[in-house]
């Protein structure tokens, strides 16, 4: 199956229940260069919080950026030592019901989407939120795990 990149409304349309979501940050909640939620990310999460358990895990070293979605959405923050793809995150999840599925919400194949495969959980590839304040170093990641995601998916055309 092809990757696909989600919008918020693609993500509405699935209709997600009973769930354990983890969600990254940094291009998908607001871009790396934004320092506030993005108004559509806040509603969508706002309704998936009716009907699901949200975490957010990221790999930003800001930890007030995570404490800042925390408080805005009332989701939990993961503060862990470890970062994505490791599965030593699970870990550091607090009273995460283990009869729930997990889906990781993320923008990065090489980060999000190997963690997701580690942990047994469904991946969700957002389409990546961007600003033009991305730093340079950001946007070198974005270059190399765009360049991931196409290999991946002309690999999978080929295997059909
Ligand atoms: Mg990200």
């Amino acid at each position: 199956m092809k990757l696909k990149k989600y919008s918020w409304d693609d993500i509405h349309a699935l209709n997600i229940r009973n769930s354990t979501l983890l969600i990254d940050i940094d291009g998908v909640l607001m871009a790396d260069g934004e320092d506030t939620i993005a108004p559509d990310a806040a509603t969508h999460i706002n309704h998936l919080h009716q009907s699901n358990d949200i975490f957010i895990v990221s790999n930003t070293i800001y930890k007030k950026r995570c404490d800042y979605i925390a408080q805005t959405t009332n989701a939990i923050c993961v503060h862990s030592h470890h970062k994505k793809p490791s599965t030593k995150i699970l870990n550091d999840i607090p009273n995460r019901d283990p009869n729930k599925p997990m889906i990781v919400i993320g923008d990065k194949i090489i980060t999000d989407g190997l963690f997701a495969k580690r942990i047994g959980a469904r991946f969700i590839m957002k389409k990546r939120r961007r600003s033009p304040n991305d730093l340079w170093i950001i946007k070198l990641t974005y270059i190399v795990d765009d360049f991931v995601y196409r290999y991946i998916n002309k690999k999978r055309n080929k295997e059909r």
